[in-house]
């Protein structure tokens, strides 16, 4: 039998472009005060689908978590589990100046480490209040499970979960208070322009902002992309224009993440590369498509390409991620089938355990599997590096990454922009290993042009006192490969 609907929750499955006045005096008259958004917070809460109880989720909550909760959150857990969760802000504040957390969850989690790097990111889009809730939830849970559970005990010890639980904090608060509840893109009004918390909530500038998964640069300005301002999957003015994909650039960068996941929802999909129709079949199609195949499984949604089994999209994280690093990057689309981007709450909890509404398909069941994915060293490459302890080791490379032909409001294409892109990760050799293992992405690279890799190498660094070697270390997935520095005191 289906759920009664909850009171309080419009919902109502939106198209793109359509427009939600706001919808109560009391919001109006706090926008023309200007009042601080949170203070509309408790108020805007919508009704629990557990009144007076708690949930089953691992924080056994019942309501939409808001900004400011998710960020308190974030400090109250770095600061009650040191060893296992540090928490730290990307380097870019959001449009509006808020700064844009995220946390890593590992066994010591202070130490430099060669761990291979699963990142996992929530809310890209205003609106999709679930993917915040599934975040945390599974943070939580991965603590609250070290120790009980084998396999994710041994998980915390060779991975480390990098979350960014709110990607899109600006949009966040629109939405989330209801000042704009069905908002999906950032605060950017005008290119170049800094808008005020005022501006991004006026109603006159409803329909503004950039569609952030469609500023990523890898494929930035093609198709499933639009062109102009108002319309909900706005490109922005050029690719990485928004400091929110700044940041998640910035993040991937610098760290190898070897899986990454992008939380959305709400249409039951499993996404992969390609997402536009300018992209080849990708080169690692055998292994990325056997883990999208599997995840499919465990949520039991279609799993593929987008144009397969979704429809066509440019500039977005997963493009990003695989083009320039390799990773094996999806997208599910959480909660679906409630007419709504966020659901009643009791949806976000049937759908982290695969109950309920959403019999056998289990958000967290998918988050499991990549987390084991990101510990197996067949999927990524390994690095196994002799070096003293202390010693500075960085993997370098630069290469051109391209958009897509750029799509022009006329519908003509100019060239496609070529951005160069360096990615730089490090670690300390820690005390007391013979031999640091590194978990890194492959050095081939996939091509954007062909189903083929391209032959690049990563540059390797070691430094150490007044020492330094430096050399190039080819590196295929699956591959592990014995590295001596002898020159920085790595010897033998
Ligand atoms: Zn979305």
């Amino acid at each position: 039998m289906p759920r009664p609907p909850e009171a309080a929750v419009p919902a109502r499955r939106v198209a793109c472009g359509a427009h939600f006045p706001i919808r109560s005096l009391t919001r109006r008259a706090a926008l023309a005060l200007m009042l601080p958004v949170t203070a509309l917070a408790a108020q805007a809460a919508p009704s629990a689908a557990y009144p007076g109880k708690t949930s089953p989720l691992p924080t056994g909550r019942v309501t939409y978590r808001t900004l400011v909760e998710t960020n308190l959150e974030m400090e109250r857990l770095a600061a009650e589990f040191p060893d296992r969760v540090r928490r730290f802000a990307l380097p870019h504040k959001s449009l509006l100046g808020q700064p844009v957390w995220a946390m890593e969850i590992s066994h010591r989690v202070a130490q430099s480490s060669g761990k291979p790097v699963f990142l996992m990111t929530g809310l890209h889009h205003a609106r999709e209040w679930p993917t915040v809730e599934l975040t945390m939830e599974f943070v939580h849970d991965l603590l609250k499970s070290d120790g009980a559970d084998s396999a994710l005990t041994r998980a915390l010890d060779q991975v480390r979960f990098v979350v960014v639980p709110v990607v899109n904090p600006d949009g966040y608060e629109l939405s989330r208070s209801l000042l704009n509840e069905q908002k999906r893109k950032s605060c950017r009004i005008e290119a170049g322009k800094t808008p005020t918390f005022a501006d991004c909530a006026n109603p006159a500038n409803q329909g503004a902002g950039v569609d952030l998964n469609r500023n990523y640069g890898a494929f930035w300005g093609g198709g499933g992309a639009n062109v102009q301002p108002m319309q909900q999957s706005y490109r922005g003015e050029a690719p990485f224009s928004e400091p929110e994909i700044q940041n998640m650039r910035d993040l991937m960068a610098a760290n190898q993440v070897v899986v990454a996941l992008s939380n959305h929802t709400p249409d039951a999909k499993v996404l992969r590369v390609p997402s536009s129709a300018e992209e080849p079949v990708p080169a690692d199609v055998v292994v990325y498509d056997s883990l999208a195949q599997l995840l499919g499984k465990d949520l039991n949604w279609q799993a593929g390409p987008w144009p397969k089994v979704y429809y066509v999209a440019s500039g977005t994280m997963e493009e990003q991620a695989y083009y320039t690093a390799g990773t094996l990057a999806f997208t599910f689309e959480n909660a679906p089938g409630q007419r709504s981007f966020h659901p009643p709450y009791s949806f976000v909890v049937d759908q982290y355990f695969g109950t309920g509404a959403y019999p056998a398909s289990s958000s967290r069941a998918g988050f499991v599997r990549l987390l084991l994915a990101a510990a197996d060293p067949s999927l990524h490459s390994v690095l196994r590096i002799q070096a003293p302890a202390g010693a500075k080791l960085t993997l370098r490379k630069s290469f051109t990454l391209e958009t897509a032909p750029v799509v022009q409001a006329d519908s003509s294409k100019a060239p496609a922009i070529k951005i160069p892109t360096t990615l730089e990760s490090s670690l300390i050799v820690p005390s007391g290993a013979r031999e640091v293992r590194w978990h890194v992405n492959p050095s081939r690279r996939p091509s954007q042009h062909e189903q083929a890799f391209l032959e690049e190498s990563w540059t390797l660094t070691c430094r150490f006192h007044d020492r330094m070697q430096q050399l190039e270390v080819k590196v295929a997935r699956g591959e592990s490969v014995k590295i001596s520095l002898p020159r920085c005191g790595g010897a033998q």
